[in-house]
């Protein structure tokens, strides 16, 4: 990745499951300093914007130089708020192909010329203005990164998780089986795999129609099996129970 704050990258990377990956080799994580490329003893990297306005805007060269000294690998993505939405779908993509690179934006933005000669996409975290890309490219990063076969400690971990089927995730629960007089659901504790499992699904099932109905839709529906599984675990057709939760 490409930023004038590369250390931020740099040391979120070397913690946690990314550090480990990374020494493992399972991931090559660079991060590249835009201001390693300018030719002036002040290292400017911005300049303020042709026709007026507030703000700064990065200059092309550092990141032309940068981009071309280091020839990353592409697709080289721009994060920006017009960029395509992230998602699980678009971290799969990214996670199944030989590797990525992301340049950061920070001021008022990025020269158009960048965007339009240098990179080959652009990608958002959503509909909201951060200071710069550094923190979207951190969640790009690890959402991808954790696809990568042996990152994630448990390799069944990720299978089930929200998104990953269509559903967001069940309940989950650890160790005390009661706490503050809440107890853990009893069927978790009953050892019978099979009931656990239908419970989870109902759960997730139930759960996705509450709180995100979009991610159904975008499915097609529900199934007959999934209609039957929230019947005989108490949930309506919109996923609530008989608490209206
Ligand atoms: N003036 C721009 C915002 C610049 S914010 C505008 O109105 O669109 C500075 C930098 O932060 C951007 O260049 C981009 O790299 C990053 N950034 C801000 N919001 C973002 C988002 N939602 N997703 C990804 N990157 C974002």
């Amino acid at each position: 990745m490409f930023s004038i704050f590369p250390e931020l990258i740099r040391d979120f990377g070397a913690h946690s499951l990314l550090g480990k990956a990374q020494e493992r080799s399972l991931l090559d994580l660079r991060a590249h300093d835009l201001r390693e490329h300018t030719d002036d003893p002040h290292r400017t990297v911005d300049d303020s914007p042709f026709g007026g306005g507030a703000g700064m805007v990065l200059k092309p060269e550092p990141i032309f130089a940068a981009v071309e000294a280091a020839s990353p690998p592409r697709p080289l993505l721009l994060l920006s708020p017009a960029g395509r939405r992230f998602d699980q779908a678009f971290a799969e993509e990214l996670a199944a192909g030989p590797g990525f690179s992301l340049l950061c934006g920070r001021y008022e933005g990025v020269d158009e010329r960048v965007r339009e000669h240098l990179c080959d996409g652009e990608v958002s975290l959503g509909d909201f203005v951060l200071n710069g890309g550094e923190v979207a490219a951190l969640a790009v990063i690890e959402a991808v990164a954790r696809l990568v076969p042996g990152v994630m400690g448990n390799a069944a971990s990720g299978l089930d998780e929200s998104f990953s089927s269509g559903l967001l995730e069940y309940p989950q629960y650890t160790r005390p089986a009661e706490f503050r007089g809440w107890a853990v659901p009893e069927v978790l504790r009953s050892g019978d795999h099979g009931r656990v499992a239908r419970w989870r699904r109902a759960q997730a099932v139930a759960r996705t129609l509450r709180d995100r109905p979009d991610v159904i839709a975008a499915a097609g529906g529900l199934g007959q099996d999934d209609r039957a599984l929230l019947e005989a675990h108490g949930f309506d057709e919109h996923g609530f129970d008989e608490h209206g939760r």
